[in-house]
């Protein structure tokens, strides 16, 4: 089983090679396997394979391996059998350790990437003592944005609420999910987003897992919870359809099949009983 420890020392010299998360956007520089594997970079240093990054630092270990997290310029050139690829393409197709330390990296690159500067008086942020940056004139300090959303499965008898969000494409049926509002408690949360979203009224909201889903910044935060009253109603727009589905019904809508996300493990614990 692998092993992370998140990290904000540096290491003084670099004299093994490291984890590379190197991105350009929101893509992951990762390569192919000669067993036809998606794998990333285990170098001492991106110079090595001809790559400058803007900003990089370490943040962890891999099994004692330090994890490196690193900006390319838009412009860096390709290596040999290197491609970029987003993450969510990579799920299934990189390892499952590394796979989630690349979910840590991405968030950790943005907020470096777009935290510079002082928010309110601008002037550039120095390095905290923590996973935070500070204004050396405010005192501010920056910390890399997370952005609670609830995700919920919704039970009546032996049926599950099922909805296809109007962003989504055509046919793509999941479970109602939505961001917490400041000084709200998730279980508020939860109530408010199926009132506002279906008209529903729920009870017994329990809690189900997390899941972090840095796209760009969220913590997804799973939670089961029994029908209360109300009629289905399509209020603001954001839920082109929503109805009750058995577990056979659900099967039958629900392709391809559930995913690596907490939708899914949250549709699949229903289906498995
Ligand atoms: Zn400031």
């Amino acid at each position: 089983m692998s092993h992370f420890i998140s990290s904000l020392s540096q290491p003084t010299e670099r004299t093994k090679v490291g984890w590379w998360f190197a991105f350009r956007g929101p893509r992951l520089l990762v390569a192919q396997t000669a067993a036809g594997q998606l794998t990333i970079p285990a170098v001492l240093d991106l110079a090595e394979m001809g790559l400058a990054p803007l900003r990089s630092h370490c943040f962890g270990l891999l099994d004692g391996r330090a994890c490196y997290a690193a900006e390319l310029p838009e412009e860096a050139a390709l290596p040999e059998n290197y491609q970029f690829m987003g993450l969510r393409q990579l799920f299934g197709q990189l390892d499952e350790p590394l796979m989630r330390v690349a979910m840590r990296a991405l968030p950790i690159v943005d907020w470096d990437r777009n935290h510079q500067f002082c928010g309110h008086c601008a002037t550039p942020l120095e390095p905290a003592q923590d996973r935070a940056k500070v204004c050396p004139q405010c005192n501010l300090r920056a910390y890399p944005r997370i952005s609670p959303a609830i995700i919920v499965l919704v039970q009546r008898g032996e049926t599950i609420l099922l909805a296809h969000s109007a962003r989504h494409p055509q046919g793509f049926y999941s479970v109602l999910a939505g961001f917490a509002e400041p000084g709200e408690t998730l279980e508020e949360a939860v109530v408010r987003e199926i009132e506002e979203e279906v008209g529903l009224q729920v009870q017994n909201i329990r809690y189900f897992g997390s899941q972090p889903w840095p796209f760009p910044d969220s913590l997804m935060i799973g939670f089961v919870c029994e029908y209360a009253g109300g009629e289905i109603q399509l209020n603001d727009g954001e839920i082109a359809a929503a109805d009750w589905y058995t577990a056979e019904s659900a099967r039958q809508l629900l392709t391809p099949p559930a995913s690596v996300s907490i939708a899914g493990q949250l549709i699949e614990s229903f289906l498995q009983g």
